[in-house]
């Protein structure tokens, strides 16, 4: 139900997909097979994926012995689900916050530019906000020309202080002020945003390391999430994304943004599968509301309906 305006497009692209090739269904034979490892392949899921899907439904399919469309359509949405749930080194979908409930918790997003940083920065305030928690954020985007007004403007729109420099400024210098402040005058949340230039890797791990080094400095716990935020419209790409963010910096958790935009949504199994990194928010629109916690269940569900 959460997700149902979000999850149009890949209902009608790759759940419908897949409910034609249940309404087709007459066996399960190797055409059967082959055709299902085609529509996951089309819907972003990864050739890796869709193969190791496609072979345990079929162990899966032999082992219970089923034969009528509803039992295998229960076995696929079974896998598509289990493929993500049996994948992680942190089965833990859910955000983390601050052990210390006096101490503020920091989380910390990265990703290239134009994935929807700012924008899911500027939702997840709106959801502490309204939550009535006392929500900060860091302009720690100091390069991209505009980024910080852009969040700036985030912070009135949703009614949240914001910290910042001039651009151009160290950012770590912003990110310093932030948690003085956030410690100082007791917010439960800060929310950094982070330049992502993958141009310059080295620049960038630097970057992050110093940001991170401030933030223990003064926050031994945090930051208690770092957050890659990823584009499920550019499919595979997001997926290379992530592998060198993944070596330029330690990854807790993915927000998958514009899952809206895609009739592919399949990314996400991808995503777990092969990175072996929780989706733990993902973004189904440009507004304030449009921010949901992942769950498993509701996106394979929510594609079949
Ligand atoms: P950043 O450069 O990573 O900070 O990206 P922005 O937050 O500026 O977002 C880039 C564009 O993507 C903006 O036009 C956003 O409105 C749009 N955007 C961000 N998240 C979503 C989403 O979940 N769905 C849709 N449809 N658009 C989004």
């Amino acid at each position: 139900v959460r997700y149902d305006k979000g999850l149009a497009k890949s209902r009608k692209g790759f759940g419908a997909k897949l409910n034609a090739l249940l309404a087709n269904f007459r066996r399960v034979d190797e055409d059967f097979f082959e055709e299902l490892e085609e529509t996951l392949i089309e819907a972003d899921v990864g050739f890796e994926t869709a193969m190791k899907i496609s072979d345990e439904l079929q162990d899966e399919v032999k082992l219970r012995n089923a034969k009528s469309r509803s039992d295998v359509s229960d076995a696929i949405i079974e896998r598509l689900v289990d493929i993500y749930e049996s994948e992680g080194v942190d089965e833990d979908n859910s955000l983390h916050f601050a052990k210390e409930p006096t101490e503020p918790t920091v989380f910390l997003f990265v990703g290239v530019n134009g994935v929807g940083k700012t924008t899911t920065i500027g939702k997840l305030a709106h959801r502490y906000q309204q939550a009535g928690k006392k929500v900060l954020l860091a302009a720690g985007d100091t390069f991209r020309a505009g980024a910080i007004e852009q969040l700036a403007e985030w912070g009135r729109r949703v009614e949240v202080d914001v910290v910042t420099k001039p651009e151009k400024s160290d950012p770590a210098a912003v990110v310093y002020d932030a948690v003085v402040k956030a410690k100082k005058e007791n917010y439960d949340i800060l929310l950094v945003d982070t330049a992502g230039r993958l141009q310059n890797k080295v620049n960038l791990m630097n970057e992050l390391d110093k940001i991170k080094r401030v933030i223990t400095r003064e926050l031994p716990d945090a930051p208690q999430e770092v957050l890659l935020a990823l584009d499920a419209t550019t499919g595979q790409n997001a997926l290379t994304q992530a592998k060198q963010f993944k070596e330029v910096t330690d990854v807790t958790g993915i927000v998958l943004t514009k899952l809206d935009g895609t009739a592919r949504g399949g990314i996400v199994l991808a995503i777990r599968n092969e990175l072996h990194l929780p989706v733990k928010l993902v973004g189904l629109g440009e507004k304030m509301d449009d921010l949901r916690d992942f769950s498993p269940e509701e996106f394979v569900y929510g594609l079949f309906k």
